[in-house]
């Protein structure tokens, strides 16, 4: 090797050692006469001193390099003169004083500091992803990612599941996104999928007698991308047999996270462990979501009973309709400026709110005792003593609190009271940062209607089973059957779903009735599932868990691009290798393609 050691090994007890270090010139300072060199390598930086007097060639070298030549050192560990330590490096104690340096490679001025880590225009970053994959804050968040994912297959290992891979180029298998498509040049006009996830594959490997499968799987689906998706996200995909209710997975799955957290990251707090559980249909009543942040309370209040006499037009009339009036109590919200509760009307418009109405209760003393012009509101004058004093005992605001009212169509309310809960939560620094709240969400629905569509949509997928005692509901009542679906929540992150499964071929020919996929459709896209299970497919259940989200959340990263080393950007290229690209016309001819539209700006 052209190194003894790593540059984040060496200490203080290794004083007197010659060595040999390679890696980066991090920092170069030059200090009258002496030169100073931070060398920096996967592991860490070491500070290396040429002076002119004890190693005149190795000096010579130093004054040569810049940032980011890739540099050999040789030289003695000392200890660092007395007040010049740092504590905040783990060698900060000594320092390398150098008597050889030979030059591995130069390089060129990077286009952003590697030293500092400063704002970059994203499209920078990814093109020269390499040079941003050595600042120090993505690279440990990479390094952290290897880790987690060998405490996923150790814990996994013990446990008796076996690892097993699946197919890349397979059948579409619905996961309620697009497809991407690969076409097959030997039979022309045919195409593979790329899975959106292993479904088929793991359910099979039950029926195949497996019993307990995970893999570290690349799910590929072709959707609108955000903070927390793009093209390809790595999931853990698991699967296993004869659990008698969900209790048995998400058990096992309760200390996989758990002791993941403590032993990986143990500088977080787990906030309740048994995780809680929350179905789903109270997690939408309580947070407005079923991916709530449960690191702070700011809970959804209805007060659509309350306000639907009101004398404010807007309320009533939204009640009359069907719809509800729901509201966040903000502690000490009467303090908001007139410009930030205005900002937070339109900051709930973008989904889809009309407005927002704010009311603070001011004055002191017992809520009971407010008056009239205690009450501050732009809509103030609609409202009675006793409305205000209902308001408040239902939300259970004080004096100095601020109730944020939307009134509108529930699905409308609950996307801006969510959206709203996070916002204002930010802005009063609510969530503690060292804290994981973890919990289950569970009794999901099974079915959403699709208006656009005008038909039955699966809430997680086709092969979700429906809970038993909702079955005979099936035909009267399809949106009040709920299904065998959880999911693991995270500081408002969803860190997994997945779902006790069918494993009889009726319920399953039923369920795929009920989505509008007739016996001949299911026959043709699915016919190798209903085939399977009726050669004995045992009882089974499984998860899909996002190893990008996890990362996420365990680095405080607000996006996963953060945390997955050759990312897309948000329009879903690659602006390192340019993918995606075109190809040549023999290759198309190939794969009997022809283009009938380009891009504009492309050849
Ligand atoms: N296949 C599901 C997904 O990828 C997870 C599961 O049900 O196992 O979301």
């Amino acid at each position: 090797m052209l190194k003894s050691h790593n540059c984040g090994q060496l200490r203080a007890s290794h004083e007197g050692e010659d060595v040999t270090l390679a890696g980066w010139v991090h920092r170069r300072r030059d200090h009258g006469g002496l030169i100073f060199i931070d060398l920096r390598d996967h592991d860490g930086l070491t500070q290396v001193v040429f002076n002119p007097k004890e190693g005149g060639e190795a000096y010579a070298v130093a004054d040569t390099v810049r940032g980011e030549y890739v540099l050999q050192v040789e030289g003695t560990v000392a200890h660092r003169p007395k007040g010049t330590e740092n504590a905040h490096l783990p060698t900060g104690e000594i320092e390398v004083k150098a008597h050889a340096a030979t030059v591995l490679n130069e390089a060129k001025t990077p286009p952003f500091y590697i030293v500092e880590e400063t704002d970059v225009d994203e499209l920078l970053r990814l093109k020269y992803r390499y040079l941003d994959l050595r600042r120090e804050t993505i690279h440990r968040n990479i390094v952290l990612r290897a880790r987690v994912t060998k405490f996923i297959r150790d814990f996994l290992t013990e446990r008796g599941f076996t690892e097993i891979e699946t197919p890349i180029l397979t059948a579409p298998t619905p996961e309620g996104a697009r497809d991407y498509l690969v076409p097959s040049r030997v039979h022309a006009g045919h195409f593979y999928a790329l899975p959106q996830s292993p479904q088929q594959m793991k359910q099979l490997l039950m029926v195949a007698g497996f019993e307990r499968y995970f893999q570290i799987a690349h799910c590929l689906r072709d959707e609108d991308l955000r903070a927390d998706r793009q093209p390809e996200h790595t999931q853990l995909d698991l699967e296993m047999s004869f659990i008698s209710d969900e209790e048995d997975i998400l058990r096992l799955l309760e200390e996989l996270y758990y002791q993941l957290a403590q032993t990986v990251t143990p500088h977080f707090s787990v906030q309740a462990h048994p995780f809680p559980r929350l179905t789903y249909e109270e997690s939408v009543r309580r947070f407005g979501t079923d991916k709530p942040d449960l690191r702070y309370g700011l809970e959804l209040v209805d007060l659509s009973d309350a306000l639907r006499e009101s004398e404010f037009a807007i309320f009533r009339q939204t009640v009359a309709a069907g719809g509800v009036v729901r509201a966040i109590c903000v502690p000490g919200g009467a303090e908001f400026s007139r410009k930030q509760t205005d900002d937070l009307t339109t900051f709930v418009q973008q989904y889809g709110a009309k407005g927002l109405v704010s009311l603070a209760f001011l004055g002191d003393g017992p809520i009971d005792a407010l008056s009239q012009d205690e009450i501050r509101s732009p809509v103030a004058k609609y409202f009675t003593v006793e409305q205000a004093r209902e308001m408040a005992r239902l939300s259970g605001a004080g004096r100095g609190d601020m109730l944020l009212i939307v009134a509108d169509q529930p699905g409308v309310a609950n996307k801006a009271l969510d959206g709203l809960r996070r916002e204002v939560a930010g802005r009063l620094e609510l969530a503690d940062s060292g804290t994981l709240a973890f919990a289950f969400v569970t009794h999901y629905p099974m079915f959403e209607w699709s208006a656009g569509e005008e038909r039955w949509v699966s809430s997680h997928h086709p092969f979700t089973s429906p809970r038993r005692e909702d079955i005979p509901l099936m035909d009267s009542d399809p949106g009040r059957v709920h299904s065998h679906a959880y999911d693991l929540v995270c500081n408002g992150w969803e860190l997994f779903s997945g779902s006790i499964r069918i494993h009889r071929r009726e319920i399953q020919e039923k369920v795929f009735a009920m989505l509008g996929i007739g016996a001949e459709e299911a026959q043709r896209r699915f016919g190798h599932m209903l085939e399977a299970f009726e050669y004995g497919a045992p009882p089974h259940a499984g998860i899909g868990a996002g190893i990008d989200r996890l990362m996420a959340v365990l680095t405080g990263q607000p996006d996963i691009r953060e945390v997955i080393a050759f990312p897309k950007t948000k329009s879903a290229t690659d602006p390192l290798t340019g993918a995606p690209g075109e190809v040549t016309a023999e290759q198309l001819a190939d794969l009997h393609i022809a283009i009938t539209e380009r891009e504009e700006g492309t050849s």
